[in-house]
């Protein structure tokens, strides 16, 4: 029997095998896939993201293009010139490419001790002293389980708690864009990621507006820039503190990471900084309350806490943003704005009043207006 089996290995997956292996666990990661493997996403980091990944793993190597600029514009149906330039002294972006990233990661935890397989699960059964993993190719038995396969690992416990998701498109492309930009239209945004190997085009839509069709979002990207693009979509799971917290008390030893507890900032559709540290945090938790399987969810909800409210005040910006989204594109010109926008990527926020004063005095941050295209 294992200490531990984690299922995924992308970064939340990886967090938690490495910190735990590293920590003397006896753990197996199980994928359903072979590393290298590719990963439809963006590929930003930001700099709370940066900061989370060498807390977890230490200083490591990988390819990666650093921006200190970013362009974030409005796009509207009667103006089509709402764009700012944002410069810092500091890094406001790092562009990842995700086939190479997650695979370093991978390649940490198994350096590290932890075993791999490739096998799919289909389902896991508690039981007395802890869980039978029901995969594919085998049945595999734990103490406890860590869920980090991505949006449906919600499902695997066949328990009624819910998830909720919208649906992104996105596709990489060769193209000469330099730097990062964010565009907001009136239902959702796109953005244009330069990454190490090639640039990230993708568009989403507000939740509230159900899913984005195919065309509506091939539309938004043929009109900031992208030429001949084959979309891929992909779901993205929209925070929910209510669903995370069922999830993570729905059985005593079971924990729900990165994506598949929903760990994903509503506002700017940020996840990789959440699966990393959620990975790690579960491994911790488990670690201080080895001897007591339902203490080990409420730890974990404890160590998630300053998680869940920097993603609730994401949620928050976004309703807020979407409530009168002609007037927002108008203020997403104000360099105010942008400095906020800047602010609540460096790191967690519990309140938009401490963010607010925060971006008030970020000196280093330069805004002038540019063009949209
Ligand atoms: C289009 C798009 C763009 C994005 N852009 C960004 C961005 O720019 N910056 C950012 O921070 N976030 C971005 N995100 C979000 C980010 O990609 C995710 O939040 C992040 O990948 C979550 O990591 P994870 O380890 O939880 O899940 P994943 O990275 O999805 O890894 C899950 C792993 O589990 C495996 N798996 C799945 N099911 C099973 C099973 N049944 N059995 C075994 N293995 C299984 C999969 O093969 C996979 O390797 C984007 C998302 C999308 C869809």
């Amino acid at each position: 029997m294992y200490d531990l089996i984690v299922i995924g290995a992308g970064p939340a997956g990886s967090s938690a095998a490495y910190t735990a292996a590293s920590a003397g666990m006896n753990v197996l990661m199980l994928d359903s896939r072979s590393f290298p493997r590719s990963k439809l996403c963006g590929g930003a980091l930001t700099p709370k993201a940066v900061k989370v990944l060498r807390n977890v793993f230490g200083d490591i190597d990988y390819p990666c293009v650093i921006s200190n600029r970013f362009v974030m514009a409005g796009k509207g149906q009667t103006r089509q010139d709402l764009a700012v330039e944002i410069e810092s002294r500091k890094e406001i972006l790092r562009l990842i490419d995700r086939r190479s990233f997650d695979h370093i990661l991978w390649k940490r935890a198994v350096e590290s001790g932890a075993l791999f397989f490739r096998d799919k699960v289909r389902r896991i059964e508690p039981t007395d002293e802890g869980f039978v993993v029901h995969a594919l190719e085998n049945d595999y038995e734990s103490r406890f389980v860590i869920v980090g396969a991505g949006v449906f690992g919600s499902r695997l416990l066949e328990t009624d708690t819910r998830n909720s998701y919208s649906l992104v498109y996105a596709a990489n492309v060769k193209s000469e864009q330099e730097i990062p930009r964010m565009i907001l239209f009136e239902k959702g945004y796109a953005w244009i990621f330069p990454g190490p190997e090639s640039v990230s085009f993708g568009a989403g839509q507000h939740p509230d507006y159900g899913k984005i069709p195919y065309d509506t979002a091939r539309n938004l990207i043929v009109q900031i820039g992208a030429k001949e693009v084959e979309l891929r979509a992909a779901p993205l799971p929209i925070f929910d503190p209510e669903i995370s917290i069922d999830l993570n008390r729905a059985v005593g030893g079971c924990l729900f990471v990165g994506d598949s507890g929903g760990f994903v900032d509503p506002w700017t559709g940020e996840g990789i900084c959440f699966a990393l540290d959620t990975g790690s945090q579960a491994v911790r938790s488990i670690a201080r309350r080895f001897d007591d399987r339902e203490g080990v969810n409420e730890c974990f909800l404890e160590n998630t806490h300053h998680i869940a409210r920097h993603l609730s005040l994401g949620n928050a910006i976004r309703k807020a943003f979407f409530k009168n989204v002609k007037r927002s594109l108008e203020m997403s010109r104000d360099p105010r704005f942008s400095r906020m926008a800047i602010a609540f990527m460096e790191r967690y926020t519990p309140r938009i009043g401490r963010l607010m004063v925060r971006s008030f005095f970020k000196r280093s941050v330069s805004v002038r207006v540019a063009n949209v295209t």
